[in-house]
């Protein structure tokens, strides 16, 4: 498929040209098993000759696209060289000389069988041409027989055709009238032949659906015998606009063929998120990014702020190797891919309450999952396993699986673990194919720069509560995660009791400004609703008690 898709990629006007080709292509396959089915209507015939005719061309183009291309490869790979792609004339001729060109929506309609497909039929319908025209002849030729002007030809569902004279005229009337029926101002008559050309016509209509109604079912039989070859031309049709569309995928997008070997290398080198860097705000740039994934460092732990683009990364790999092992090329500069087996994700989180599963059930659930199936072949991106938990029972676990996946012989598979448990960059230095990767931030005065550059080493920070700030906490609620986060880090992991909860505090009140004070400068007062400022005001109140 890589061959294919390079062949469509390489030539930027046929690919234009098969584009415009294969726009509004009808669904062959479809109509095929429709016919298969017996249930196609005339206009899906028509829609199988439009896809037929179109092929031919198609063809053509895929012919020229091999011969250019200069790939060996290619003109063996199906349907590149054009297997498949047969013009199949005969069912595009069966069909025109059957069926009409603008039929009615269903055979029962009548009138989709074209003339000169079927003699019996034909003759049907000529002798009904020929007797409805003898009653439209009737009239004129009636006046002048009888002498009666306004004697009129009519036709209804009771009596069928009628002769219709006035009363003023009723002694004109001929012997070889036989009068039907009388109404009051007129009397109605028929005659023999009036009556033998209406059960001509009538009997006509009904023989005429019959043998039409049998004539395409024996037409629809006459396609179904070539529904092997349409369903292969339909196949190789579809699959072109596989390669095609992945072909003009790459164009647009700055995509590279990737080599895929039997290795269990994973080496990419400035690739990219195929949906992130579509969706970047106008004006933001996506930062590539690396990774080298061996038998010799198999497992990477990336540490870094939040925020900074460790969730995306690890997906990024993950949708690479899957582009490249689908036959696509890849949004990287280059890519050498070791053929995975199969790419486990543990990421984001979500529960299954109804199953009887909280989030960290599922979580964990998934995990064993990975854990008891994943082999040495396997791609695995773990995004902060063992966060749904108590701190230490998170830490606890994450790295316990880390060093199972490292240490079993089954495993010991490419694997990116994402975390905020800075304790695992430990593993490193204990385990030879463990490597430390973060997320390299730069600082601006007070404010932080998320580079989303993966560079090797760990990180020791989070940020969490800058980003927490970013999103919206009340000012309030991040200044005090401030005032806890300092105290924790002193070293004194115990969490703070309400007592040492209000001690920084007090020092502010004899050493520097008040917290009010310094929110109350911070306020934004031009931007607030009366309600907001009310709040504000009532929440300082609260805290000076
Ligand atoms: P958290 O630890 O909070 O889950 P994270 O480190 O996993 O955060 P992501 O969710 O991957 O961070 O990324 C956050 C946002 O950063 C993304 O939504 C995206 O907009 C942006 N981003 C991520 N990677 C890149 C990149 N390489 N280039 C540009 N923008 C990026």
């Amino acid at each position: 498929r890589l061959t294919s898709v390079d062949a469509c990629y390489r030539s930027a006007h046929r690919r234009a040209a098969l584009r415009a080709a294969l726009r509004g292509y009808p669904d062959l396959e479809r109509l095929t098993n429709r016919v298969v089915q017996g249930v196609a209507q005339p206009r899906d015939l028509l829609g199988i000759s439009a896809a037929l005719e179109r092929t031919g061309e198609i063809g053509a183009l895929v012919a020229h696209l091999v011969a250019e291309s200069d790939l060996a490869e290619a003109a063996s790979v199906y349907p590149l060289d054009g297997q498949g792609l047969s013009p199949a004339g005969e069912v595009v001729e069966t069909i025109s000389r059957a069926i009409v060109d603008e039929p009615p929506a269903t055979v029962a309609a009548g009138g989709a069988i074209r003339r000169g497909y079927s003699a019996e039929l034909d003759a049907i319908e000529d002798s009904v041409a020929d007797a409805k025209a003898w009653v439209a002849r009737l009239e004129q030729a009636e006046r002048e027989r009888t002498g009666i002007r306004n004697l009129k030809v009519g036709y209804n569902k009771v009596f069928g055709y009628y002769l219709e004279v006035t009363k003023a005229n009723g002694e004109m009337v001929p012997a070889d009238y036989i009068r039907k029926q009388t109404l009051v101002n007129s009397e109605r008559y028929i005659t023999p032949e009036l009556k033998d050309r209406e059960a001509l016509i009538l009997n006509a209509a009904e023989r005429t659906q019959e043998l039409e109604a049998a004539l395409y079912r024996a037409l629809l039989g006459e396609i179904a015998a070539h529904a092997t070859s349409l369903l292969a031309t339909a196949r190789a049709v579809a699959h072109l606009d596989v390669y095609l569309g992945l072909a003009e995928h790459a164009a647009a997008y700055g995509y590279v063929r990737p080599e895929v070997f039997e290795d269990d290398r994973l080496e990419i080198v400035g690739g990219r998120h195929p949906v992130v860097e579509r969706l970047l705000p106008s004006g933001a740039l996506f930062v590539p990014n690396d990774v080298r994934l061996t038998a010799e460092e198999s497992v990477h732990i990336i540490t870094g702020p939040n925020m900074s683009g460790k969730s995306t990364f690890l997906r990024q790999v993950a949708l690479i190797v899957l582009l490249a092992q689908v036959g696509s090329f890849v949004p990287a500069q280059s890519a050498h891919i070791g053929l995975v087996d199969r790419i486990y994700a543990r990421v984001g989180a979500q529960d299954q309450i109804a199953a009887g599963q909280s989030t960290f059930m599922v979580e964990m659930v998934e995990m064993a999952n990975i854990l008891n199936h994943a082999t040495g072949r396997s791609l695995l991106i773990l995004d902060e396993v063992g966060r749904g938990t108590s701190t230490y029972d998170g830490i606890s676990i994450a790295w316990s699986v880390v060093e199972y996946l490292h240490n079993h012989p089954r495993l010991q598979c490419r694997t990116l673990f994402a975390t905020h448990y800075h304790e695992l960059t430990e593993l490193a230095a204990l385990l030879p194919r463990v490597r430390n990767y973060n997320v390299a931030v730069a600082k601006a005065g007070e404010e932080i720069v998320f580079t989303h550059h993966i560079v090797p080493g760990g990180a020791d920070r989070s940020y969490g509560i800058h980003v927490a700030q970013m999103a919206g906490l009340p000012r309030a609620v991040v200044h005090r995660a401030e005032e806890i986060l300092t105290e924790l880090e002193s070293g004194d992991e115990r969490l703070p009791t309400p007592r040492r909860i209000r001690e920084p505090q007090q020092l502010y009140l004899f050493g520097g400004v008040h917290p009010a004070i310094e929110e109350l400068r911070n306020l934004d007062v031009m931007s607030m609703s009366p309600i907001e400022a009310i709040n504000k005001l009532y929440e300082l109140q609260q805290r000076s008690e």
